[in-house]
């Protein structure tokens, strides 16, 4: 299973993780996304390799 880390730290709120995920895994609040249907990600990396700001890291559990 594909878990989806965000480093708040670093993400500046663009929306493009969101906007493109094709499983809408993840969702904007505060500006900040969070992962709210964690078990649909299947590891297809699209926000990993969108992100600008590198703030989005993949990892297996
Ligand atoms: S890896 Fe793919 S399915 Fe998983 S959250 Fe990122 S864009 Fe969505
Ligand atoms: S693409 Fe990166 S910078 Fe933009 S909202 Fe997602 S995690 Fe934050």
């Amino acid at each position: 299973m594909t878990i989806v880390h965000i480093i708040e730290s670093e993400c500046d709120g663009c929306g493009l993780c969101v906007d493109f995920c094709p499983l809408k895994v993840l969702k904007l609040a505060g500006g900040i996304p969070v992962v709210v249907k964690p078990d649909a990600c299947y590891d297809c990396q699209t926000c990993e390799d969108l992100c600008p700001q590198e703030a989005i890291q993949l990892t297996e559990a």
